[in-house]
């Protein structure tokens, strides 16, 4: 299967101005200008006056939903393949959160299966928010050597009352597991750190760097944009080397009691001089967003968007002083590096062909590709997940 997007305007994240993109199967095979083809079973696609960037690489989607915190009839439903495709998004990781009980890693991985079946590339995380840690095979190095899907272990919750009020001992024998079972199968091992509101914010990160010999690049916290003291925890953090996630699901709530919109978070942190590699955006995707009253009650409950990614890469690509080069990283190369997906997130010969063509004015998704095969057609989905309508 040979696909041809010509004349389109490429960001790797890198410019590389006007360009054709030549597709074999699952990879993109060139990327230059005027690649001339003859011969029958070549699908072209006209890229003219449009920007093609890499599909989104989304870090932390709850895919088989996530756990309500106001009671059962409060779980979130399931992500759907058209959720992600439909706003760009090629690649999720998927994770647990806090409820370990009724949301469990066998079925967390079906899903990722399930995703990688209908056509996107889709991994995720063994364990929870708790600790000890729930695995698969009883062994958090083991699921990350023997689990296709598994490519580290979170999102552990550390700062949080719903966390298990780890020691650090304990957080640097996860990491120092995660790690080992990342090198030995050529995966991140990455930790994801879910970090909560409590006045601690990342300090037990500093005190597993200090103690011992898990580098900070291990860790990758997220929600760093809760509040903006929190985000100058995450500055620090990023100045001896760690890497920080944003958290772009939202609502007015959260917004009104201190909450940094992403894309002004991403802004925040480049304008202070922190590399975009050390940079990510991800969505929470299904995951709940409660809604109390004064009292502490719940009075609603909305559930995180995976769309929510894209809309807010849009908004960080507005700000002015901000490049367009460094607002697709955020969303593509950066999460990728970090993840140790090193086909994903980026447009090179090689690479997964994960492509987005956007419309350059409004920035109006038009075409997607996952893995080489055209899942939104002119902003309709042509590939649908097997119970969408
Ligand atoms: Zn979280």
């Amino acid at each position: 299967m040979i696909t041809l997007i010509t004349n389109v305007d490429v960001y790797a994240p890198r410019a590389l101005g006007v360009c054709d993109i030549l597709i074999a199967g699952n990879r993109i095979m060139a990327i230059e200008p005027g690649i001339t083809l003859s011969g029958e079973h070549i699908t072209r696609l006209d890229g003219n006056g449009m920007i093609a960037m890499p599909g989104l690489v989304d870090s932390l989607v709850h895919i088989t939903g996530g756990g309500g915190e106001g009671g059962f009839h409060t779980r979130t439903p399931e992500m759907n393949l058209t959720d992600a495709t439909l706003h760009g998004v090629t690649t999720v990781i998927g994770a647990l959160g806090t409820d370990a009980t009724t949301r469990t890693l066998p079925e967390l991985i079906a899903k990722a299966y399930g995703l990688r079946n209908e056509g996107i590339s889709a991994y995720c995380y063994t364990g929870s928010y708790h600790y000890p840690v729930r695995t698969v095979t009883g062994d958090i190095t083991d699921d990350i050597m023997l689990t296709g899907p598994v490519i580290g272990v979170g999102e552990v919750a550390i700062a949080d009352h719903r966390s298990s009020q780890l020691s650090a001992s304990e957080l640097a024998r996860i990491a120092s597991q995660a790690r080992v079972g990342g090198m030995l199968s050529g995966k991140g091992g990455i930790v994801s750190i879910h970090t909560g509101e409590s006045p601690y914010q990342l300090s037990l990160l500093h005190e597993v760097t200090d103690s011992s010999d898990i580098p900070a690049s291990q860790f990758y916290p997220t929600h760093i944009n809760r509040s903006q003291s929190l985000m100058e925890a995450g500055k620090r953090w990023c100045e001896r080397g760690g890497r920080i996630d944003v958290t772009t699901s939202t609502n007015a709530q959260f917004i009104a009691e201190g909450e940094i919109p992403a894309a002004e978070s991403i802004a925040w942190f480049l304008g202070q001089g922190v590399d975009v590699h050390q940079l990510t955006m991800s969505s929470d995707g299904n995951a709940s967003l409660p809604v109390f009253d004064n009292n502490g009650r719940l009075t609603g409950l909305e559930v995180g968007k995976v769309g929510s990614l894209y809309q807010s890469f849009r908004d960080l690509a507005a700000i002015r002083d901000v490049s367009l080069s460094d607002a697709i990283a955020s969303v593509t190369l950066s999460p990728a590096d970090i993840l140790g997906l090193h086909n994903k997130g980026r447009l090179q010969p090689n690479a997964d062909a994960d492509i987005v063509l956007i419309d350059p004015a409004t920035r109006d998704i038009q075409h997607v590709f996952a893995n080489g095969v055209q899942m939104v057609d002119n902003q309709q989905a042509r590939v649908k997940g097997t119970f969408e309508a």
